[in-house]
């Protein structure tokens, strides 16, 4: 074994939130880290996203760090739900404030990641052919940035323009005049939508599954909205984070759908309307657990629908009927459904005329062909394991983890996986990411991986790695939970279902509050679950520790 020490504590990638709270947060302890970034800028998804309309779904007041009580107060949101260029102001802002390029390698893609055994650190290798040493690893590669095309037939052959809402020109585009077709209606087709209306001579909606979306009712925030947030930070951190599933405060209700009658569920899903944003999936405490309950919210939106469309008949084709609302990613809009009254936009449904084959023309569907001038893919991502699957990872005995995981990931917390020693991933399959505020997943799992290297850095050990046994009951009881709920009910990207071939297995977890107290159990029972070592031979490849106390998930 080599005693060479490699050039970095700690290698991140990604300089989106996750990675930027992480570089901050290490090197302050005193790690040697550098985050690699293949864009060349920070930001991650509001890097790249910057497609007309792009805006975040959780109110701006929640969707901010927390960890620095002087940038909290500092920083001012302008509106209720802020836009991606306020969103990649503040970030850019944060990256200045502490200092944080100086520590960052843009323009470098990290294409392999390797567990060198016999020195025992992880070796990355970027796509210009680099190679950076680092006795930790850290993946902060967002759950949502693997953007993905689908295979259409014919679609070299298109003459017109081709974007992607997860990748869009940084110089923006032109569509005035123009025939824009875009194909894929979840949220970012759904935010996009209504703005090329706007901009387009004719939009041509190509729909595959409508979807249920409620509206933003965005406004200017107001000063004592502001000054309300600011006085009280302290106190809605702390409930968002120990007190909610989601991570996000709503006005949560506490009673059932099923118990309230026809004119108080009417009363009160109105309401939430007229307020606007997710709030509206609160209104009743099982509309996520029964089906009934939830047929009374989906019944809601399709009758909002019916008196927002004119065309009957228009207006059924944009009715979600084949999931239960709520389980995929409920989507907030501005006039979403409202565009599809403009003499200029058309709804072409897929589940009736396919699309055949892309020619250079246009799309040819079973019916027609429409002439376009340019297509949009709003066709989301692969979703939580594509970023990771897209580098080269092998950790012991070159075990790649894109294999290990063909049939759905594997994780213990989120946080490891079993055979990739010393290799964290922020917010990864296992934990509530994507079922969350995200800053907030985010800036707990910087914490925890940062006690956890302090930990081992205190008392003389260098490697950390869960047991196959604590990660299968971890996998076991993320599905029971799932399972106890309507989510797995629909083909979301939350299971996989939007990639073909993709293993369908519901990824993240549900419940933040109870998270973060199995988090803290599993460290004061002295990090049950994980195989704690002063070398890399003491790590075992199927080793359970018998001495260890269960933590009990339940
Ligand atoms: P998405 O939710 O996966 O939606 C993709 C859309 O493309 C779906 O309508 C899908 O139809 C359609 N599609 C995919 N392949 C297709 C094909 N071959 N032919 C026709 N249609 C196809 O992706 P997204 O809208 O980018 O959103 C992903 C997630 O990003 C969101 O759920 C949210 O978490 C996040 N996001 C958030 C915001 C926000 O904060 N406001 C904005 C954008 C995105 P099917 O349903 O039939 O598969």
């Amino acid at each position: 074994m080599s005693n060479k020490k490699p050039s970095l504590d700690v290698a991140v990638i990604g300089a989106g939130f996750a990675g930027l709270y992480m570089l901050h947060k290490l090197r302050a302890m005193g790690f040697r880290t550098r985050v690699f970034e293949a864009a060349d800028d920070v930001g991650g998804t509001w890097y790249w996203n910057r497609y007309p309309g792009a805006r975040c779904d959780v109110e701006s007041m929640q969707y901010s760090y927390s960890f620095s009580e002087d940038l909290q107060q500092e920083w001012t949101w302008t509106e209720r739900f802020a836009t991606q260029p306020e969103i990649l102001r503040y970030i850019n802002h944060v990256a200045d404030r502490f200092g944080l390029r100086s520590d960052i390698q843009f323009k470098t893609r990290i294409d392999a990641a390797r567990f060198d055994e016999g020195g025992s650190f992880w070796r990355l290798t970027t796509g210009g052919g680099e190679s950076i040493d680092a006795s930790y690893c850290i993946m902060a590669t967002g759950c949502l940035s693997n953007a993905r095309i689908p295979d259409l037939r014919g679609l070299a052959d298109f003459r017109g323009a081709i974007f992607h809402t997860g990748s869009w020109p940084h110089e923006g585009v032109d569509f005035a005049g123009k025939r824009v077709g875009v194909i894929g209606t979840g949220s970012s087709g759904i935010q996009v939508i209504p703005e090329m209306a706007k901009q387009a001579k004719h939009l041509y909606v190509f729909q595959r599954t409508p979807n249920f979306t409620v509206p933003a009712r965005n406004a200017p925030l107001t000063q004592s909205e502001v000054a309300n947030w600011k006085g009280n930070y302290a106190e809605h951190r702390r409930f968002a984070r120990e007190a909610t599933r989601s991570g996000t405060i709503y006005d949560f209700a506490k009673t059932s759908a099923l118990l309230a009658s026809e004119e108080e569920r009417a009363h009160e899903y109105s309401a939430r309307w007229k307020k606007g944003g997710a709030n509206f999936m609160h209104a009743f405490n099982d509309l996520l657990t029964d089906e009934r309950a939830n047929d009374t919210a989906a019944e809601f939106v399709r009758e909002r629908i019916r008196e927002i469309v004119k065309d009957p008949t228009l207006a059924e084709a944009l009715s979600p009927r084949d999931y239960p609302i709520f389980t995929k990613r409920i989507c907030v809009d501005t006039d979403y459904y409202e565009t599809f009254n403009r003499p200029n936009v058309s709804l072409i449904n897929l589940r009736k005329t396919p699309i055949e084959t892309i020619v250079e023309n246009g799309a040819r569907t079973a019916e027609s062909l429409i002439e376009l001038d340019a297509i949009i893919f709003a066709t989301g991502f692969d979703a939580i394991t594509g970023a990771l699957d897209a580098i080269d990872i092998s950790g012991r005995e070159g075990k790649q983890l894109r294999e290990k995981w063909r049939s759905g990931p594997r994780s213990y917390l989120g946080l490891m996986s079993a055979g990739f020693p010393n290799l964290f991933t922020v917010t990864g399959p296992g934990s509530p990411s994507v079922l969350s505020n995200v800053i907030v997943s985010i800036e707990q799992h910087v914490d925890w991986i940062a006690d956890c290297l302090e930990h081992l850095r205190s008392r003389n050990l260098a490697f950390i790695e869960p047991t196959v046994s604590a990660e299968d009951r971890w996998v076991e009881h993320v599905n029971e939970v799932a399972n106890s709920t309507l989510y797995p009910r629909a083909a979301s990207w939350y299971m996989g279902a939007n990639i073909p071939g993709k293993a369908r297995v519901f990824m993240p977890y549900i419940g933040v509050d109870k998270y973060r107290q199995i988090c803290r159990d599993v460290v004061s029972a002295g990090y049950d679950g994980f195989i704690l070592a002063p070398n890399a031979s003491s790590l075992q490849p199927s080793m359970t520790n018998p001495l260890q106390i269960e933590t009990n998930f339940d």
